[in-house]
């Protein structure tokens, strides 16, 4: 199922620390199709904002902002590269505040239509598989193959502290689990293109799940309705 074969996306959405990403960037690399990450472009947006001492919250603000902002993607083996004004920020992006940054500069319409407009020309030229938010609800309705991916939030807490122990990074679990709950709801509660499973996705409940079952169950679902 290479990419000059059959041209499809995968959109893939869900809460924070469901396993989106790593599951999309294994599943890219197994089918030999694009990943995108589209949470890394609204985290970019939070990342020049906080930067440049924008708050995040105001919206005339950040709205301005965009035009300050030019974001390239590179798809590359096993993930992507994204790049604010030429510097690459793909490592400097993964913090929980960037995280909740990104969260509240997606409240924006003009900064969702920006970010949809980029993630459409990436899926409009490469077979992809792109998680986020609004994947298979707005940015790629027509998408053959739809996810929602979930897991239990105290499962989900212990992945993102596992990666932030990685970058040997160390936070309270509570006090994480806090932070994910408050950006999921803010992410389902806001007026434009809220977080929630598109009537066609396929729900997947990865708690109890290691990666490549995830994975696995990904491509199962993928195999069955590309057949
Ligand atoms: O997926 P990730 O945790 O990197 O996303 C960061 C934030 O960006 C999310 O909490 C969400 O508010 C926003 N986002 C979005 N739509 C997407 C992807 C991410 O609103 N398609």
């Amino acid at each position: 199922m290479k990419d000059t074969e059959l041209h499809f996306a995968i959109a893939v959405d869900g809460p924070a620390g469901s396993g989106k990403s790593t599951v999309a960037k294994a599943v890219a690399k197994k089918l030999g199709i694009i990943y995108v990450d589209t949470g890394a472009m609204y985290r970019t947006v939070a990342l020049h904002c906080m930067e440049k001492g924008i708050s995040t919250k105001d919206e005339p603000a950040v709205v301005a902002a965009l035009d300050e902002i030019q974001m390239e993607i590179q798809p590359e083996e096993g993930g992507q590269r994204i790049f604010l004004n030429g510097e690459d920020v793909t490592a400097k992006i993964r913090t929980p505040e960037i995280g909740q940054g990104a969260s509240d500069v997606g409240v924006f319409q003009k900064v969702r239509e920006r970010m949809v407009e980029l993630q459409r020309n990436l899926a409009g030229s490469h077979s992809v598989i792109m998680d986020g938010r609004d994947i298979g609800t707005a940015v790629l309705p027509d998408a053959q193959i739809k996810i929602y991916l979930d897991a239990d939030v105290d499962e989900r807490t212990r992945r993102r502290m596992g990666e932030l122990l990685e970058k040997g990074e160390k936070e309270e679990f509570s006090l994480l689990r806090e932070k994910i709950i408050k950006r999921d709801e803010n992410d389902m509660n806001r007026v434009h293109s809220p977080l929630k499973k598109a009537r066609d996705a396929v729900l997947l409940d990865s708690t109890g799940m290691n990666v490549e079952e995830a994975t696995q169950a990904v491509l199962d679902i993928v195999a069955e309705k590309l057949k």
